[in-house]
């Protein structure tokens, strides 16, 4: 089974955008989600007996959980299983899952509740802050109308935020250098430093601040490299000639016309950028994805 796909053909309605599919057994609505990072699947209902007598946790605790399932949960009124995503799993066999659980609940006079609420009504899918859920219309609607407004960030403090935390991959880059490395890592680190700073400063990380964040440390990754470059010359001649940091600092332009100078500082940096975006890419697509789904609301299928 590749991530949802075949999941319509026992009925349920597919969500790409919220990775997950949502239908109705035995009168009981169930998401099925799938979580890209921890290639898991989970299977979701919020349900609930008027007299509990744990025969429900009882029966999960003791089913037979066969090579897909990794656990499964019932509290709160709600019901997760949590399957892993298995080379042989089918849609057989989330179907199977399902209907096991929801004869086993309808049998034992289990009945659909909104856990928002605790009423026992039909509820609908909805994602909630990038959570995929299922709550009644009425919270449904509450919830909608006093959706927080996302904090606002402050893009000077921000942006002084990310410099403040870029001196930390500068200090980084030029001490790996110094031991003689180029160490790709400095270039996450370098990612990262910025982004939190802005964060912290900025007091929120908007897509703006992300995109400004990174710009920063794109150039403090350069100039990183350039204050590496200005040690080592320092290191050459400063004793010889009897110059200072900011008299290597100056020449640096000077020994970048050399072409074999260049040609290091470019693979250096080329180094860097690159561990920068691989190493970067899923910490801010994350990133990303949280700071879109901040205080939104949204029906599912
Ligand atoms: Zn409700």
């Amino acid at each position: 089974m590749k991530r949802l796909e075949g999941l319509d053909q026992i009925g349920f309605t597919i969500d790409k955008k919220h990775d997950c599919a949502c239908g109705v057994v035995n009168g009981y609505k169930f998401i099925v989600s799938f979580h890209p990072q921890a290639r898991q699947y989970s299977i979701m209902t919020t349900i609930k007996s008027i007299e509990e007598t744990g025969v429900l946790s009882n029966y999960l605790d003791t089913m037979d959980k066969g090579e897909f399932i990794n656990w499964v949960s019932y509290s709160n009124n709600i019901l997760v299983v949590n399957i892993k995503n298995h080379k042989n799993l089918s849609v057989s066999d989330i179907d199977r899952i399902i209907r096991n659980i929801a004869d086993f609940a309808y049998q034992n006079g289990y009945v659909q509740i909104c856990r928002h609420c605790g009423q026992e009504t039909s509820v609908e899918a909805c994602s909630l802050n990038g959570q995929n859920e299922l709550m009644c219309s009425s919270c449904l609607t509450q919830y909608s109308m006093n959706v927080p407004q996302p904090k606002q960030a402050n893009l000077a403090l921000g942006i002084v935020g990310a410099l403040v935390g870029s001196l930390i991959g500068v200090v980084v880059w030029v001490v790996i250098y110094k031991m003689g490395f180029v160490a790709g890592i400095t270039g996450f680190i370098m990612a990262v430093c910025c982004l939190k700073g802005y964060e912290l400063l900025g007091k929120s990380l908007d897509k703006k601040g992300i995109v400004i964040a990174l710009i920063i440390a794109v150039v403090m990754l350069a100039a990183a490299e350039m204050i590496s470059l200005g040690l080592e010359i320092l290191d050459v001649y400063g004793s010889y000639y009897g110059i200072s940091f900011f008299d290597a600092m100056q020449s640096v332009p000077f020994f970048l016309e050399e072409s074999e100078v260049l040609a290091a500082v470019i693979e250096d940096l080329a180094f860097g950028y690159i561990f920068m975006i691989a190493a970067s890419f899923t910490y801010v697509r994350n990133m990303y994805k949280s700071v879109s789904s901040d205080g939104v609301i949204e029906r599912i299928g």
